[in-house]
């Protein structure tokens, strides 16, 4: 970016009286309406209005001449009301050139076509939803185009007036501690104008409240803080604009049995010592429908087991995830006095069992803490 005052042609220590004649003589030199379809003429010409709307400016102008195009762009106190806004720098210039081509102020903004807002809707699915995919009915209240002034806001035989909060500029200047600031013009949204007479259905705003029933595919696999997009059923545009968009928000509820965890499912499956000790082919619940898990003999408990692609599909479509069965041993409070002398019968057993390496291990590891 150029030196701002090199631009105008004056130097750093002018006059705002000497800035605004240079301003002038650039600004009429290098007008697109002299130079139609002249790209060179057009950057300049914008060049000189940025320029100008920070020189004329006592405050940006010492904001500039302290920390230059930095200290003018955003605001050097981080936070608040986002910095200064250069985006349109047409308003000042329709004063001077309503002298000198007898035109108002021109403004891109006010007839330019604007996109709706987007629309942020919560949905709850359940784990089953989430795992099989769904198509779901969603209801959307949004902005549409009144049907009565089909968005023009006047009441029909009526038409605009400059709006005298801001007249026609569009922006107010809003004092922020020693900073000025242009906001849009409240009375107006930025418009410059307002209705003569406002519509009744829309109360001069061309827009009404719609009701919308949609139809969305939900796909498999899709999981919690993930959002879908529905493209162009957002809130409606301004100016022929396009509308926007709406995302689903999506919340899956939990499930009795199953944990997930990514694209993985866990689930805990309730054991006895003698189907860790013997082996076991058991009945395990997956999302679609019971298999049969092969324990083998000597199985330990918290053992994590892997049936492979049981878990919930990848939401783009491609693999999916496993589901692990973690063994868990549970142990009897209550037995028969039969069961109990079996056990007890076991437990000779156990004491004279030679084959112990978790035993083992912790054995030695006592000695070498007490030696
Ligand atoms: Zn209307
Ligand atoms: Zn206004």
């Amino acid at each position: 970016m150029s030196d701002l005052y090199q631009t105008l042609g004056v130097q750093r220590n002018a006059s705002p009286d000497d800035i605004k004649k240079a301003y002038r003589q650039l600004a009429i030199k290098y007008h697109p309406d002299r130079n139609k379809g002249d790209k060179t003429s057009e950057e300049k010409f914008k060049e000189i209005n940025h320029a100008y709307e920070i020189l004329s400016d006592p405050e940006k102008r010492k904001m500039y001449d302290q920390f230059g195009e930095d200290g003018v762009k955003g605001n050097p106190f981080g936070g608040g009301a986002g910095g200064f806004d250069f985006g349109d720098s047409f308003g000042d210039l329709g004063d001077i050139f309503g002298e000198f081509f007898g035109g108002g102020g021109r403004r891109r903004s006010r007839s330019s076509a604007r996109q709706g807002t987007d629309l942020l809707i919560n949905i709850r699915l359940s784990f089953d939803e989430a795992y099989r995919g769904i198509k779901k009915d969603i209801r959307v209240t949004r902005s549409g185009q009144c049907a009565k002034c089909h968005g023009a806001g006047a009441e029909s035989g009526t038409g605009r007036k400059t709006c005298p909060t801001c007249q026609g500029r569009g922006e107010v200047r809003v004092s922020h501690g020693f900073f000025q600031m242009a906001q849009p013009c409240p009375s107006c949204q930025g418009q410059g104008s307002i209705v003569e007479k406002p519509c009744k259905p829309c109360q001069g705003t061309g827009y009404t409240r719609e009701e919308k029933e949609l139809s969305v595919n939900i796909p498999a696999g899709i999981d919690t803080d993930q959002k879908i997009r529905v493209t162009g059923e957002g809130n409606a545009g301004a100016n022929g604009g396009p509308r926007g968009d709406v995302y689903l928000a999506v919340q899956v509820t939990g499930h009795p049995l199953f944990h997930r965890d990514g694209n993985d499912l866990y689930l805990e499956l309730p054991t006895t010592y003698a189907q860790l000790v013997l082996g076991a082919a058991i009945e395990v619940p997956t999302m679609d429908g019971a298999v049969e898990l092969k324990i083998p003999a000597g199985t330990q408990p918290d053992t994590k087991m892997r049936l492979r692609e049981k878990g919930f599909p990848s939401v783009q479509g491609r693999g999916r995830g496993d589901q692990y069965v973690i063994i868990r041993l549970e142990v009897p409070k209550n037995i028969s006095s039969k069961h109990k002398k079996l056990i007890e019968e076991i437990k000779i057993f156990d004491d004279e069992l030679k084959e112990r390496p978790f035993l083992k291990d912790f054995t030695d590891k006592v000695k070498k803490l007490f030696s």
